[in-house]
């Protein structure tokens, strides 16, 4: 198969969030180098959606295109920019092989201080251990190794030009004998052929094997011209898959296949996942980057607010409960003052004041809030002042 590159300047490469990912990856901004990927997996949901722009989904894999500028603009972007996580890099090859772009923008990370997130299919990454670690050190990594399964069938079928998947395992083990806090995502599970317990059990326990400390697992979309390869590659593994899968997902009301599993379903495989960490001594989800300072306090909260939106989801909660914990969420994740200082000021009625803060979820905080002073050793980061000035104002409150 041909591959083209072709390079262009990019006119803005950090794309900020409106809000955090949690409880998943934690992400405050993303910049990526390539558009396209070479390994064109069938049920990479990058095919869809905004991420190719107007670009034909079936060059997906044929055309990288190649922000030639990406380093220079990160620099320029990220130093205007509070310091927050940021997901970066692709270490795709053979585009990263011939043009080291995510290994400059480490360097921009580094220099500028700023936490980063990875998720990555391609051990390539390891080639970057010394500046990961040096960055680590800096401020913070987290890196989550992607695989579906440890299957080398089901990798054939559905992912076949990826890389090796005892690779991505060593990978893992050599990021975390350097100390960087490294997990698994198992995206996507795949239904019926990949959801089983022994599948599931094996990524699990190899995860924990290869010194990862985390697991997050979520089922599979099915959307356009994802959907029509995934389900390609499914009948020629199986000719009853397609037919199983299209039963499963159901239908839109005009007819049309459904891109989500049913929620029940996903439940499930969330329980499965957090049952195999438990028993294998992994967390189901990833501890979050706390930054030193006096709104530290606010987004651990928020993060015990996500963290109870996804269990709610598992026991498949009324939506209106887990909505109501989601935007509670993102009250207190945005708040620009200390919720402990708000509550110490006017105990009873302070968070009740703020938006979305009903009764039960400001006395689920007012209880965290007493486990804060403990639980704070061991998760708040100091921060390296970087060149580009403080990182907090000076007028916030101290708590
Ligand atoms: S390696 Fe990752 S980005 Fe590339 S096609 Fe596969 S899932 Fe998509």
């Amino acid at each position: 198969m041909k591959l083209t590159f072709e390079e262009y300047q990019a006119r803005q490469v950090v794309h900020e969030h409106k809000r955090v990912d949690g409880p998943w990856f934690w992400t405050r901004y993303s910049a990526h180098p390539y558009v396209g990927c070479r390994s064109g997996c069938t049920f990479c949901y990058l095919r869809g959606g905004r991420y190719l722009g107007k670009r034909d989904p079936d060059t997906f894999d044929t055309l990288i295109q190649v922000k030639t500028n990406v380093v220079e603009r990160l620099r320029a972007e990220l130093s205007r920019l509070e310091r927050d996580v940021l997901a970066c890099g692709d270490w795709q090859q053979p585009a990263e092989d011939r043009y080291r772009l995510s290994r400059q923008m480490l360097e921009v990370a580094h220099e500028l201080s700023f936490p980063v997130f990875i998720v990555e299919r391609s051990p390539l990454l390891e080639r970057d251990l010394d500046l990961l670690t040096a960055l680590n050190r800096r401020s913070w990594v987290a890196v989550v190794i992607s695989f579906s399964n440890l299957s080398p069938r089901l990798k054939a079928a559905f992912e076949p030009r990826s890389p090796g998947l005892q690779r991505r395992l060593q990978c893992m083990e050599r990021l975390a004998s350097a100390g960087i806090l490294v997990g698994a995502s198992l995206m996507p599970i795949i239904p019926f052929v990949g959801d089983d317990l022994s599948h599931l059990d094996e990524a699990v326990r190899m995860t924990a094997a290869h010194g990862g400390r985390f697991v997050l697992g979520a089922g599979m979309s099915m959307e356009g011209a994802q959907a029509a390869l995934t389900w390609a590659a499914a009948g020629r593994l199986d000719p009853a898959l397609p037919g199983r899968w299209r039963r499963m997902y159901g239908e839109e009301p005009d007819g049309t296949p459904r891109s989500s599993a049913p929620r029940e379903y996903k439940a499930r495989l969330g329980q499965q996942v957090r049952e195999l960490c438990e028993r294998h001594g992994l967390l189901a989800r990833m501890p979050r980057y706390i930054a030193e300072g006096p709104l530290a306090v606010n987004k651990w909260v928020a993060e015990q607010l996500f963290l109870k939106c996804w269990e709610l989801d598992l026991e498949l909660a009324s939506p209106s409960r887990v909505w109501a914990y989601r935007k509670a969420a993102w009250t207190v994740d945005a708040l620009p003052r200390s919720i402990a200082e708000l509550h110490r000021r006017q105990p009873g009625t302070g968070l009740r004041q703020l938006p979305e803060i009903g009764d039960a979820v400001a006395r689920d905080i007012e209880r965290w809030l007493t486990e804060w002073p403990l639980k704070r050793q061991g998760r708040v980061r100091a921060v390296t002042p970087s060149a580009f000035g403080p990182l907090f104002d000076s007028s916030e409150e101290k708590p």
